[in-house]
């Protein structure tokens, strides 16, 4: 088998197994940070690389590469390396072969795990808190070890990491694409190696068969399909954004509902941050004395409900106005709960651009004193970052951007979805009630974007 060097690279154990090392090494500086160091969360590793440069940073890094963080993702190599008790050679003899419980193979553990992860964020201060911080990667860790130990594949990544679940909704906009290059090669092929392993590399983690996987949810970049495959028929490609939204697929109830409740809680974490936010906690909080986390609750039910209502509601009237019953009403709003994934992302970057703008350079001077015991490792501890790395002018003028393209796309996606259901004029009917709920994201995300945003970690 000829190799070329892109091939080769990607073939090769030692690059993935280096990569990995990498973000192990940082995730064990996040541990030790958050349980040794400061508890001052400005100053301490654990909530600054977390929180200001992981969780803000690996949005961008969808967009551009889709699922990426996956193929260096501390849990989950951490996880390979015990199950297999290997760190880069192939061991086929690894423990786990108890199936994933079938009331469980939906996304319905990681859209759990979604909100109670924000609700510790937002509502009980998870970001603020470099302890807490740590004490959350591990139970992470130990869950998505423990998960691999008994159950065949990786399931925690394939039905409950919240991560790797919104990634995977967010890369089926994203430009690249792991895919077989010839299908009937696949349906040829006896031995269908990529699902059972060989000595060159373990089946695939997520179940995936390249012979038939045409969208990039699941699939989480881990290469071990193009080291197995004897026929070299894997390849990585480059493609318009958005094209596994645009082809026809079977629409899912499951990732219908995360779709919404991203969309939901990606707005909900810009509503949090602005002046009104304040005043309305304060005010519940005096109406119904229940103090600050009952009322953070009740507020964040009621925003993740309302973009879930407006959907059903718009869904509903559109499914009048088409008049045509051969399609259920549960179609559309499955369907199209796929045109809010493009929105829930550029809303979600346009709100991380003004992190990134604010945040971002106050990583230098944590670098040198990672633990915030006064060390001096590189000579920036006492670099005093800027206010921010762009005016301010700029950033909105970016976010309003991004929101607009979000807009856009999700207009576009939606056309296709209704296209696909409907004959063009009951096409247009049905999708009108969406596009008003569309007008309506894009004027109150204007306004959100206008409003000041608080920073959790005032340095
Ligand atoms: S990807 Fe390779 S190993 Fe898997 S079915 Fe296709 S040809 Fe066979
Ligand atoms: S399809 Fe290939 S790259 Fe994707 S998860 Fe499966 S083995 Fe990994």
């Amino acid at each position: 088998m000829s190799l070329s060097p892109v091939r080769r690279l990607a073939a090769s154990r030692g690059v993935r197994f280096g990569a990995q090392m990498i973000f192990v090494l940082l995730f064990g500086l996040v541990i030790v940070a958050g349980l040794v160091g400061t508890s001052i969360a400005a100053k301490s590793f654990a909530t600054v690389g977390t929180w200001m440069i992981w969780w803000i940073g690996v949005i961008f890094l969808i967009l551009c590469f889709g699922k990426v963080w996956c193929y260096v993702c501390p849990w989950n190599a951490l996880a390979e390396w015990t199950k297999h008790g290997a760190l880069w050679g192939v061991r086929l003899d690894a423990p786990g072969e108890a199936a994933w419980p079938r009331r469980w193979r939906n996304l319905g553990p990681a859209i759990a795990f979604f909100l109670l992860f924000v609700w510790l964020e937002l509502g009980v201060g998870l970001t603020m808190d470099p302890l807490f911080t740590a004490v959350a990667a591990v139970l992470l860790l130990t869950l998505t070890v423990v998960s691999a130990l008994v159950y065949r594949r990786a399931p925690f990544c394939r039905y409950a990491c919240p991560v790797g679940r919104i990634s995977g909704l967010y890369a089926l906009f994203a430009p690249v694409e792991l895919r077989a290059r010839d299908r009937r090669v696949c349906r040829r092929c006896r031995s269908k190696d990529c699902l059972t392993g060989n000595q060159r590399g373990y089946g695939c983690p997520t179940g995936q068969y390249p012979g038939t996987m045409d969208r990039n949810t699941y699939c989480i970049l881990c290469l071990e399909c193009v080291k197995t495959c004897p026929r070299d028929n894997l390849a990585l490609n480059l493609r318009p954004f958005g094209a596994d939204l645009v082809k026809a697929f079977r629409a899912r109830g499951d990732e219908a509902y995360l779709a919404l409740v991203l969309l939901s809680l990606v707005i909900f974490h810009a509503v949090t941050m602005v002046p009104p936010w304040f005043q309305l906690v304060d005010l519940l909080e005096f109406v119904t004395g229940w103090g600050y986390t009952g009322a953070f609750s009740l507020l964040m039910a009621v925003m993740l409900a309302v973009p879930l209502l407006a959907h059903r509601l718009a869904t509903g009237i559109g499914w009048r106005l088409a008049r045509e019953r051969g399609v259920p009403r549960r179609r559309l709003f499955v369907t199209y709960a796929y045109a809010m994934i493009p929105l829930a992302l550029f809303f979600h970057l346009a709100h991380n651009t003004m992190h990134l703008a604010m945040e971002f350079a106050k990583v230098v001077p944590v670098l040198s004193d990672p633990l915030g015991m006064g060390w001096n490792l590189f000579g920036t501890a006492g670099w005093i970052p800027p206010a921010s790395l762009l005016p301010l002018s700029t950033v909105h003028g970016l976010q309003e951007l991004l929101l607009g393209l979000g807009i856009a796309a999700s207009a576009g996606v939606l056309a296709v979805c209704s296209r696909r259901l409907y004959p063009p004029a009951q096409a247009v009917r049905a999708a009108a009630p969406m596009l008003v709920v569309l007008g309506g994201y894009l004027a109150f995300g204007w306004w959100l974007f206008s409003l000041p945003m608080a920073m959790r970690m005032l340095l």
